[in-house]
């Protein structure tokens, strides 16, 4: 009979993370006070170049990379609690967001030691920011439908076609782009390469693309004949796709995913104020319920990564569980306080749920869609 179970066993934060948080809080305090930044409910989508490099030099960037790439050699539950302060607070992480949490990890497994000696101690020390160029018109959830080629020629690559939806590709120095360097075959997963894309090379067209909030997020971009060097080859021509999903990996199983709206429950805690009706309190309550058990769900996962597992399915029911939560918050405080429902100035309050609102419908589409989700659940569980 098919086991329908997933296990997910509490995992408890030892004193030395408390610590770290510690440190982190207290970075964050003094650069809150000193004003560097505003909070943010969009925090990953907010650049602040500034505040990557502060970061980076006190430590918190690549933090479980290996000592001997220039990172702290801490746990996957160690960068958990910075993450889940960074984003409590609010913090511009747009920046360096993607190299810490994807680039670099996937340069240390795969990348070659020149490539490592490049790029690892900038993006440690945040100063240089990478975007992912995995999506096309037409491939986003069938990933190997992509149609970018990259030709051989002397000395390295060829590169034409587009890339769709890249976040921040606009502000970053590199892309890791997912391309053809084979034909399709009967093997759909052959024949595709990663290559590292430095922005500023000649026959790359990067074109805004505005979200719903009328933000520049992400970009489109249009490669001609766009040369890429041997070297910037990442891992083995044609491993492209099993490199790509170790990617994805890493992007599934943080708390930035129940986290996203997390400043609009604390607008509606502080709209509602200390004498909630009972509707308010309820729904307060219960939002704040489903919030913990995210985090201890999240925690297991963190804790799972830390010892070593690969727990792709739990890490699939978070992110479908989260990013359904992040956007219940901004719905649940539309109905139990209006936003004309406050005496006076309550404008902050109107601001973060217009932000929220109009953020929500991405959640459940960036880094794999609730349906791919659902179905990668559904198969961990042994039902497909
Ligand atoms: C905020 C945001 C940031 C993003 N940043 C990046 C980035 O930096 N880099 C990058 O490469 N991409 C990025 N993306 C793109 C994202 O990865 C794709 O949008 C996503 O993979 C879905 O692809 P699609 O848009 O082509 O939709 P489609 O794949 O066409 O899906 C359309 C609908 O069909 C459903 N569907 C598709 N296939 C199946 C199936 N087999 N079974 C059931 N239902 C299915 C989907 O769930 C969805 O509801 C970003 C997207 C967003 C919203």
């Amino acid at each position: 009979m098919t086991d329908l179970s997933l296990t997910f066993e509490p995992r408890a934060l030892a004193p030395e993370q408390e610590a770290i948080r510690d440190e982190i809080r207290a970075f964050l305090k003094d650069e809150y006070d000193r004003g560097t930044f505003a909070r943010a409910q969009e925090a990953m989508a907010k650049h602040d170049f500034g505040f990557s490099e502060r970061l980076g030099a006190a430590g918190f960037i690549g933090m479980t990379w290996p000592e001997e790439f220039g990172g702290r050699g801490l746990s996957f539950l160690d960068r958990y609690v910075v993450t889940e302060e960074l984003m409590a607070a609010g913090a511009p992480c747009g920046a360096h967001w993607v190299a810490d949490r994807q680039s670099g990890p996937l340069l240390i497994r795969y990348g070659t030691p020149e490539q490592r000696e490049r790029f690892l101690p900038e993006i440690i020390a945040g100063k240089c920011y990478f975007c992912i160029g995995m999506s096309e018109p037409d491939s986003g959830s069938d990933l190997a439908s992509i149609r970018t080629t990259a030709k051989k020629v002397d000395g390295g690559w060829l590169v034409n076609g587009t890339k769709l939806w890249t976040s921040n590709a606009h502000v970053s120095d590199y892309m890791i782009a997912l391309v053809r360097t084979e034909p399709p075959s009967d093997d759909r997963h052959a024949g595709m390469s990663q290559m590292l894309i430095d922005l500023k090379s000649d026959g790359i067209d990067i074109q805004p693309v505005k979200n719903l909030a009328g933000h520049h997020h992400f970009n489109q971009e249009m490669f001609t004949d766009c040369f890429v060097p041997d070297d910037m080859v990442v891992g083995t021509v044609g491993n492209g796709w099993e490199q790509v999903m170790s990617e994805l990996a890493y992007e599934r199983s943080g708390p930035e995913r129940f986290l996203s709206t997390f400043q609009m429950l604390v607008e509606l805690v502080r709209a509602v104020g200390p004498d909630p009706d009972e509707i308010e309190a309820r729904a307060i309550g219960r939002l704040t319920s489903h919030l913990m058990t995210l985090r201890n769900m999240a925690l297991t996962v963190a804790g799972q990564l830390t010892d070593g597992e690969l727990p792709a399915t739990e890490a699939a029911l978070v992110k479908d569980l989260s990013t359904n939560f992040c956007k219940e918050i901004p719905e649940v405080a539309r109905l139990v306080y209006p936003p004309d429902a406050g005496a006076g100035d309550n404008m902050k309050y109107e601001e973060a749920l217009a932000t929220a609102t109009l953020y929500a419908p991405s959640f459940t589409i960036q880094g794999g869609t609730r349906e791919i989700l659902r179905g990668m659940i559904a198969r961990g569980l042994g039902l497909r």
